[in-house]
């Protein structure tokens, strides 16, 4: 990251003061007290860790808030990234966590814990019907997941035959940092450093709306990329599963719902599986407990991760017992441990008890319609609005199309933060809105105000 970039980050610039029920900025945006903790963190982490997003140094996350140490605060628009769907510091989330610390009960290796029984047996009833999930295997990161549903694919094909360990995955997807899943992820910058690409790792292309003839259906595309693919010299018998996240995440987009559904009769015909990467997707989030239901299809095996347990570390693999019962070696240091389960647990029960993928589920028009307001406004800059439930992406229209505005994407959230709306910095000319699901209906629509005035602003001549 240039020198300069960090320079201008650690400059605090004067920003009109903001007071709202919900928000309030009353420093210079970063706040002058804030720059020697930030030079500190340059110093000791890696320049990604302090640089990547906007310097808003939490101290205090709260419902849908979060507020620094200088009397700043900031309604969230990110849940920290899709994780805090209950909202942050949920009081019945904090008390599971605090009875394990009381109890004196932090850490159990994978020795059983009656925690860890109650959440995979939650997790398990959890999951859509239709997959006929019988087991959840608790992990830490997202990332874990995928690799263990690449590992549990390839030990089920290769039962079959010992070629059939192909994974099929869509190009510009993500599925984490690691290597096997980011190989399966479909950034070919991302994961240049690898050097040497596994072989079996296969992409298609995703279906975007703006690439398509106009004459296709979403199954038509499937069945057209797939038979390109398979061209290639690929044998369909070795395709051992295909790994998709229901939605691309950086914009929102979700795959149409037939062309799902011919990946799914497609892996039927060839005895492959269905994974769904659902770490950013499960929970309540786009208006179900998991986005792949929108589809009406089965999945063999389910990632999940973040939303999970409200904010602490912990992901599953949820799949049947023929799948996960093969692999003698799932198991780990932190499997399900128990500070986590707890976590897990009280979120489980407060997305049932409060209704919170119902409550996004009946959000959802009415944040569509005020977000379509945005897009009529400026028709000439903002080219999509995605989203289901309270998961929405702004795409900013680039010079071409398919192509974003990464520069006034990035402008638009630093506007947005300096009046008081956490936004994240997707980088990629998108404005990604996924606040709690808990969030005051207030709360909610004043943030979107914020991005609409954030975007006049930024479009306002003299910004330019
Ligand atoms: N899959 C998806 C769809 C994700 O959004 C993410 C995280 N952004 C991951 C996998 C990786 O999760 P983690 O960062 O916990 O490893």
């Amino acid at each position: 990251m240039a020198e300069e970039f960090v320079a201008k980050r650690l400059t605090p610039i004067a920003v009109p003061k903001v007071e709202t029920k919900n928000r309030r900025i009353v420093t210079p945006q970063p706040p002058p007290q804030a720059i020697p903790l930030l030079e500190e963190l340059s110093r000791y982490e890696p320049v990604s860790m302090t640089w990547d997003q906007l310097p808003v140094v939490w101290d205090k996350a709260e419902g849908h808030t979060v507020s620094d140490a200088w009397g700043n605060r900031w309604i969230d628009f990110t849940s920290g990234i899709f994780v805090t769907n209950t909202g942050h510091a949920h009081p019945r989330v904090l008390a599971a966590m605090r009875g394990m610390i009381d109890g004196k009960l932090v850490h159990s290796y994978y020795f059983p814990t009656a925690v860890r029984a109650k959440l995979t047996r939650l997790l398990v009833e959890a999951a859509p019907k239709i997959s006929g999930i019988e087991k959840a295997f608790l992990l830490t990161t997202g990332s874990e997941t995928t690799e263990c549903a690449l590992k549990l694919c390839r030990l089920r094909g290769r039962k079959r035959s010992p070629t059939k360990l192909k994974m099929v995955a869509w190009t510009n997807s993500f599925h984490g940092k690691t290597m096997g899943s980011q190989t399966m992820a479909g950034r070919a910058g991302a994961k240049a450093w690898i050097g040497s690409l596994d072989p079996n790792i296969h992409h298609l292309p995703f279906p975007y709306p703006w690439d398509a003839d106009g004459k296709l259906s979403g199954a038509e595309r499937f069945e057209k990329d797939m038979k390109a693919l398979l061209a290639t010299g690929i044998d369909a018998q070795d395709v051992a599963g295909f790994l998709m996240e229901p939605y691309q995440g950086w914009a929102a987009l979700f795959y149409p719902k037939d062309y799902v559904q011919a990946v799914r009769a497609w892996a039927d015909k060839h005895d492959a599986l269905v994974c769904f990467d659902e770490v950013q997707s499960g929970f309540g989030r786009t208006g179900k407990m998991f986005a792949h239901e929108h589809f009406g299809v089965k999945g063999d095996i389910i990632c999940c991760g973040k939303g999970i347990s409200s904010g602490v570390p912990l992901s599953a693999v949820l799949s049947r017992s023929e799948i996960l019962d093969v692999d003698p070696s799932l198991n780990s240091t932190h499997s399900g441990n128990p500070l986590c389960a707890a976590a897990g647990v009280a979120t489980l029960e407060v997305l049932k008890d409060e209704g919170l993928a119902e409550r996004a589920a009946a959000l959802e028009p009415k944040v569509r319609e005020r977000l379509l307001a945005i897009q009529k406004r400026f028709p000439n800059v903002v080219g999509h609005v995605f989203g289901h439930g309270l998961l929405w992406g702004l795409l900013l229209k680039g010079a071409k199309t398919g192509e974003f505005d990464v520069a006034l994407g990035d402008r638009v959230t630093e506007a947005a933060i300096n009046k008081g709306l956490l936004l994240i910095r997707t980088g990629v000319g998108s404005i990604k809105l996924g606040p709690p699901l808990t969030i005051a209906e207030d709360a909610l629509f004043e943030g979107i105000d914020v991005i609409e005035e954030a975007l006049a602003e930024c479009l306002a001549p003299a910004a330019r």
